[in-house]
């Protein structure tokens, strides 16, 4: 089960890929064995694999319906693109437009791309091959990237620092070449219940989507966090934190903000059932799965 209703707002996920990816300490540089150890007990097995001993992740697409339009959050990486650098990402062949087929969905009927930051397993489905060219996967789509994201990436890339991983020139620089590409502030709102909230650290231009209709609340949540473990251990960043100690701040206000509400947690790389709550715990926090996995 992975459709949630939120008034006359209905979200579902779309999964390209889930299973164990990270060993902790690669994904985590401050996670020690010994810390790891001591959350066995609730990790193992769905959260952290027993055989790899690596996390257990998952990479998310939310499709987002209102009665006007059909947006897609995040796009996860793609088909074909070259990332000899990172297997995950290399020359795949995934099910993902299919997946979005049997939610009734066709690459036309997407209004709007919106992406919580542009980190390149965020934009891969941005771009699909055809004759040899990367063209927009979703034809009528505006896809909407927040400026301060825009220019952080934009200068990455005339500094050359993408040298080994081209996923600004074969996911994004085709949207803008294609004139499908509407840049917003990070404040913006799509409707008056559904709108962003500038949540930067992990990159510069991270943005959340808070929805709010029919008195439920949810929040598509990107990657202020990763993985459970964080709720556990708030202070562990990834090692793709741009900004590490913003990162640290943001998602601590985050955890304040939402912990012991009803506000549904939808985050981009946590394993089915994927979404839930945060809940306080002795002098951190706890995430609370809703759903079965
Ligand atoms: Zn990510």
């Amino acid at each position: 089960m992975s459709r949630w209703t939120f008034g006359d707002i209905i979200v579902e996920r779309v999964v390209e890929f889930e299973g164990p990816l990270f060993p902790p300490s690669s994904l985590f540089p401050a996670a020690t064995s010994e810390a790891i150890d001591s959350h066995c007990d609730w990790l193992e097995p769905e959260l952290l694999d027993p055989e790899s001993r690596q996390l257990v992740l998952a990479f998310n697409s939310y499709v987002v319906r209102t009665p006007r339009a059909t947006i897609l959050v995040d796009t996860c990486g793609g088909n074909d693109k070259h990332r000899p650098q990172k297997p995950r990402y290399h020359m795949k062949k995934w099910l993902y437009l299919e997946n979005l087929l049997a939610l009734g969905i066709k690459p036309q009927d997407v209004d709007h791309v919106l992406f919580t930051h542009l980190h390149v397993d965020h934009v891969g489905w941005n771009t699909t091959l055809s004759d040899s060219r990367w063209t927009p996967t979703f034809p009528n789509a505006e896809y909407l990237f927040v400026r301060d994201e825009w220019e952080y990436w934009q200068h990455q890339y005339q500094t050359d620092e993408f040298s080994d991983d081209p996923y600004y020139a074969d996911s994004i620089l085709p949207i803008i070449a294609a004139g499908q590409a509407v840049f917003i502030e990070k404040d913006y709102a799509f409707e008056k219940n559904m709108w962003l909230d500038p949540t930067p650290g992990h990159t510069p231009g991270h943005v959340c989507l808070h929805i709010s209709s029919g008195g439920a609340e949810a929040v598509i949540s990107g990657d202020i966090m990763h993985h459970p473990l964080q709720c556990t251990e708030p202070n562990w960043n990834s090692c793709f934190c741009v900004n590490p100690a913003q990162a640290q701040r943001t998602r601590r206000a985050f955890f304040d903000r939402y912990a012991n509400t009803h506000t549904l947690i939808m985050p981009t790389h946590f394993p089915t059932p994927s979404v839930g709550r945060i809940v306080s715990s002795g002098p951190a926090w706890r995430f609370s799965f809703e759903g079965t996995r």
